[in-house]
């Protein structure tokens, strides 16, 4: 399968300032030598806990926020890969009407004084691509295309449910006619039964359009629901990346079974035994040596108190960031 995202060694690094003069005094590293692939038409899915880099990670890969180092290679429509991180002002506008991002909150990311037709008409004015009849004809299909009517187009968005927000964000995102979709906790916000709709809808524009996604979310319900693989973060590191099944079946980090484990299993034959960590997230800002997780890890050796794992590959499309994956009995596998 073709990719359309390669991402390696991506890193973004905070810096911490202190006192009058803003003096650096250190750096969060809130991305951390990502390595990742996103191919044509499908969904990678990036779960971890809240402010494990997940969003700054989804941000950089459009330059919403400017990443500090590693390269990040999008597919045009000729085939040819681009360096995102190299591209002048021009060459980055061009970029993201291919790349879009659809955020968590559907309240509070709509001007609540533009109607639906300034809304999801803003980005093809500003890119050009279509004004008067054709503008109107446009902003009409998309909004057809998320599920609403034309007839709500004039209204406000105080006048949608949580729902029909979220199909306003969407149909903006897909007026430039993008080819990938950062989603960052894009059903987070809704209720259960809503956000099985939304989940439903961006399966639909997917092949429909030929999408792809990254999709970000805490939530592991949510990721094993929409992706075809699936990316573990834990304080701005991938920690295991698998295809979903093998993810969900096959854990191979410690972290990972953590967070499995503390999902609620339908599976009567499944252990259900609840791994609690031990104490907190790593601090980004003064992250442990070694493995970062190791002082929560209930099968931390010395050596990982000293040497930070590398990725191995367990299987194929499976990695792993543990110096002893493939040798742990993990409690919550199978
Ligand atoms: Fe646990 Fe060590 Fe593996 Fe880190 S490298 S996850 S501390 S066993
Ligand atoms: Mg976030």
């Amino acid at each position: 399968m073709e990719s359309i995202l390669r991402v390696e060694g991506l890193t973004k690094y905070f810096p911490i300032r202190k006192g009058f003069l803003g003096r650096t005094v250190g750096s969060v590293k809130a991305v951390d030598d990502v390595r990742l692939t996103v191919n044509k038409g499908e969904t990678f899915g990036l779960v971890g806990e809240s402010g494990c880099g997940k969003s700054t990670l989804g941000r950089c890969l459009l330059r919403a926020t400017e990443p500090t180092g590693g390269s990040i290679l999008f597919r045009d429509r000729s085939g040819a890969e681009l360096d995102v991180g190299r591209l002048d002002k021009p060459g980055l506008r061009n970029v993201r009407r291919d790349m879009q991002l659809v955020f968590q909150d559907p309240y509070s990311s709509l001007n609540p004084r533009m109607t639906v037709t300034e809304i999801v008409g803003e980005p093809l004015i500003c890119h050009g691509i279509a004004k008067g009849s054709e503008l109107r004809r446009r902003v009409v299909e998309l909004i057809e295309m998320v599920g609403l009517s034309a007839r709500q187009l004039d209204r406000y968005p105080h006048a949608f449910s949580g729902g029909q927000r979220q199909r306003i964000c969407i149909a903006r995102a897909l007026a430039t006619s993008p080819r990938f979709l950062v989603c960052d906790e894009a059903v987070s916000a809704l209720d259960v039964s809503v956000q099985a709709q939304i989940l439903n809808l961006l399966r639909e524009l997917q092949e429909r359009l030929e999408l792809s996604y990254l999709f970000i979310s805490h939530d592991l319900g949510v990721i094993r629901h929409i992706s075809d693989k699936v990316g573990v973060m834990y304080v701005g590191k991938l920690v295991e990346t698998a295809s979903t099944g093998e993810l969900f079946e096959r854990p191979f980090h410690p972290y990972t079974e953590a967070l499995l484990s503390a999902k609620p299993i339908p599976d009567p034959r499944r252990k259900a035994e609840r791994i609690v960590l031990a104490g907190e997230v790593a601090n980004p800002a003064n992250p442990p040596s070694g493995c970062y997780f190791h002082p929560r890890c209930p099968y931390a050796r010395d050596v990982c108190k000293t040497a930070a794992p590398p990725m191995k590959q367990v299987a194929k499309d499976h990695v792993v960031a543990c110096h002893f994956a493939g040798e742990l009995q993990l409690r919550g596998a199978l």
